[in-house]
């Protein structure tokens, strides 16, 4: 969902941009104009997420889904392992990538367990890899699908851990404080929180470069692109005006602190409901549970498609699943006003009171 402004300011970039008389869409990507927008957009992510010079930021002209094959390319050599934490579908679309590469070895991620048993957990990580260290730790910050989500972030899991650690942020980056610090290097698809599709951002620390194999793609190599300033061939323009007016956008609502108050209340709301409620289930604990993608089973059989009909006559739209898992699934990113969310329990009121 695109917040009012930034869709407004699209629609008059289409027709007049800036009142240059073209449009934005007939913007050359070698203009001095699409060198003041990368600017922006690098000078306002960096403030946001209080970067420092140390990492570069990449605007890739692809998804995140992508990145699941340029990371082992970038980081992992042929004799080398990488250790990837499971903890949903895009964890695991991430490993089956990484599997073309190299050698992936894949845990399941000891995200809802107490302090003992998570240092036992790196213990044993320690000692199946003996002497080798890992090129890297990949994990998923917050799965979209199964709406689960790490409470702490792996700073305090991986910090006897010699090794960088890379995560996949596509469905929380600036909806959370994150310590970037901790991270090697951070991905985010741009089309949930950072604007539209075709565009994803990479935070990657500069010491990381520079040991991609001979055999990666041009395109793919993060090197080439921070050399590049993240022009190596046409840049997607669209989408990086869509993120510049996005980060515009939250510096003016108050900046991740505020979207991280308002995740945690638009969530509440729901998960509360739910708890409460004898027709709705969700089943992830409570520890792990996602702000931002809240998935949940209608108990009775036969009740998901009239309750998803009902759902859309009240405007309420695309609450179903994804096609992997069918149900329902709020998606609570960073421009979903809390209207939003008092209205879905409305209906969700409505219809257990129709339905119980
Ligand atoms: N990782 C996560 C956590 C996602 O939610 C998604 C998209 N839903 C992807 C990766 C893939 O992103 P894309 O489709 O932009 O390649």
């Amino acid at each position: 969902m695109l917040p009012g402004p930034v869709q407004e300011a699209l629609q008059q970039s289409l027709v007049d941009f800036e009142g240059q008389g073209i449009s934005l869409l007939s913007l050359s990507h070698r203009s001095e104009r699409f060198d003041a927008l990368m600017h922006s957009v690098q000078t306002r992510l960096r403030s946001l997420l209080d970067l420092s010079d140390e990492y570069e930021i990449l605007l890739c002209g692809f998804g995140a889904s992508l990145h699941f094959s340029a990371i082992p390319l970038n980081f992992l050599n042929e004799e080398g392992v990488a250790i990837y934490e499971m903890s949903g579908y895009w964890s695991d679309r991430a490993a089956d990538e990484a599997d073309h590469f190299g050698r992936i070895w894949r845990f399941q991620a000891p995200l809802n367990v107490s302090d003992a048993a998570r240092q036992q957990g790196m213990e044993v990580r320690e000692h199946m890899l003996g002497p080798e260290l890992p090129a890297y730790v990949h994990y998923c910050s917050n799965e979209t699908i199964d709406g689960v989500s790490w409470p702490t972030l792996p700073d305090q899991w991986y910090g006897e851990f010699p090794c960088p650690v890379i995560a996949d942020m596509s469905s929380d980056i600036l909806t959370r404080p994150i310590h970037l610090d901790a991270h090697a290097m951070v991905y985010a698809s741009a089309q949930k929180n950072l604007g539209i599709t075709g565009l994803s951002v990479a935070l990657i620390r500069k010491d990381m470069m520079g040991h991609a194999r001979s055999q990666t793609p041009r395109l793919l190599n993060y090197e080439i692109l921070a050399d590049t300033h993240s022009v190596p061939n046409t840049a997607p323009v669209f989408p990086i005006y869509a993120l510049e007016q996005t980060l515009i956008w939250i510096e003016q609502e108050g900046g991740v602190l505020a979207m991280h108050a308002r995740a945690r209340q638009r969530s509440d709301l729901l998960y509360s409901f739910i708890d409460a409620s004898e027709l709705y289930l969700n089943d992830v604990p409570q520890l792990i549970r996602s702000q931002i993608n809240v998935p949940f089973a209608l108990r009775q059989s036969g009740l998901t498609d009239p309750f998803l009909a009902g759902a859309e006559e009240r405007g309420l739209l695309q609450l179903q699943g994804h096609r992997s898992r069918g149900g329902v699934r709020a998606s609570l990113y960073n421009a979903m006003p809390m209207e939003g969310v008092i209205r879905l329990t409305e209906w969700m009121r409505e219809f257990e009171q129709q339905h119980g």
